[in-house]
């Protein structure tokens, strides 16, 4: 990669990969957001937005602009039993949820430290302990780039599903998400049904002991971007028939697998990668980590090609051991915009 100085992309994306752009720039309304890529197409560049830069790996510098998704609000209304919270693309997430909870509002906090912005919540669903984007979104507003429409989904209307919506398929390119109304129960209830949670007693427990569980396991767990490059988890969890599951749990008792539907399990790809005896494996400058195999890692001078090397050589272990055929949960970039990632590792 070239070198650059006012372009250089390593801070925008918490992989910490170095990687530039031919120009970034700053939208902070939607008139803004307009207006730069109405700019950008004249020059005829390739446009990639961007929030946190939290799920997203630069394969090779960006021969385009990137624009940086700021708008911000947070705008609070309520009802007898509900609060609807209006919330700008570019709020911070885990910083909303702080946000809310000096206001006594709670139904977040399963969700705490997930990186990245608020316009990016719906895309890929996010989802930790036991709750998902879906659980409390009543819509989400995006424009059409080309025209300037803005357009109003609610949650149903979003197709969420593991880790995806329709933001990943019909609304992918052209569209930016601008801001997401989230309804949360005045009737606070907890959901303890993953990990260290499930161990607290329902009685007595309060928001904040859920909030302060949750961001001490993810600080236990994932390794901090900021002292060491990552995307979180690298892979989806895979979902398969529960024909293979079964044929997995004989063979692996204690494999960790949930239900999905009537006709499929998903297995933590996690425990699939680790039982290939893959933690601390490395490639270059890219390595897995050695507390939580999902999870990749920028030793500090990766570039993206390592990163697509190793993760190439964690699917071929694992498609040879289980049959399994994993799929990156993180979003390719190359040159022009977003590459197919299962075509890069397979
Ligand atoms: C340490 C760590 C832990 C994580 N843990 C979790 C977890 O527990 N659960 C989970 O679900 N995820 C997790 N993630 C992944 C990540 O935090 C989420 O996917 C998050 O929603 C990404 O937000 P972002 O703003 O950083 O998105 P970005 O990386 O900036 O963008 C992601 C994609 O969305 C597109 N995009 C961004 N903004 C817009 C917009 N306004 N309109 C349209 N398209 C847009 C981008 O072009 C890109 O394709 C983790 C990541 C890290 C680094």
């Amino acid at each position: 990669m070239s070198v650059c100085q006012f372009t250089q992309l390593k801070t925008f994306n918490t992989f910490g990969i170095s990687a530039c752009a031919e120009h970034i720039d700053i939208a902070n309304s939607v008139e803004s957001l307009l207006a730069l890529w109405q700019r950008a197409i004249k020059k005829h560049h390739p446009i990639l937005l961007l929030g946190g830069g939290s799920n997203v790996l630069f394969t090779e510098n960006f021969k385009g602009t990137v624009i940086l998704n700021r708008i911000l609000g947070v705008n609070i209304q309520q009802t007898d039993i509900e609060w609807y919270i209006h919330v700008g693309a570019g709020e911070n997430w885990h910083e909303l949820i702080t946000y809310l909870f000096k206001q006594q509002i709670y139904g977040l906090e399963n969700l705490a430290l997930i990186p990245g912005n608020v316009g990016s919540a719906p895309i890929q669903n996010i989802g930790a302990y036991g709750v998902e984007f879906k659980d409390v979104c009543e819509y989400v507003d995006f424009v059409e780039l080309k025209s300037g429409n803005l357009i109003r989904l609610t949650a149903k209307e979003c197709q969420f599903a593991y880790r995806d919506s329709i933001f990943k398929h019909q609304y992918k390119n052209g569209y930016a998400i601008t801001a997401v109304g989230l309804r949360l129960s005045k009737q606070w209830k907890p959901i303890l049904t993953y990990g260290a949670l499930a161990q607290l007693s329902q009685e007595n427990i309060t928001p904040k002991q859920i909030f302060d569980t949750v961001c001490e396991m993810r600080r236990n767990k994932l390794p901090d971007p900021v002292l060491m490059g990552n995307a979180g988890s690298f892979f989806k969890n895979p979902i398969v028939s529960i024909e293979l599951a079964c044929k997995i749990k004989s063979e692996y008792p204690n494999c960790p697998q949930y239900p999905h539907n009537e006709k499929s399990i998903k297995i933590a790809a996690g425990w699939l990668i680790e039982q290939c005896q893959l933690k601390g494996y490395s490639i270059g400058g890219a390595a897995i980590h050695t507390k939580q195999a999902l999870v990749l890692i920028n030793k500090g001078h990766a570039t993206g090609q390592d990163v697509i090397d190793l993760a190439a050589y964690v699917y071929s272990k694992v498609a040879e051991k289980f049959n399994i055929f994993l799929e990156p949960e993180v979003r390719f970039i190359g040159s022009e915009g977003e590459i197919d990632a299962v075509e890069c590792i397979s």
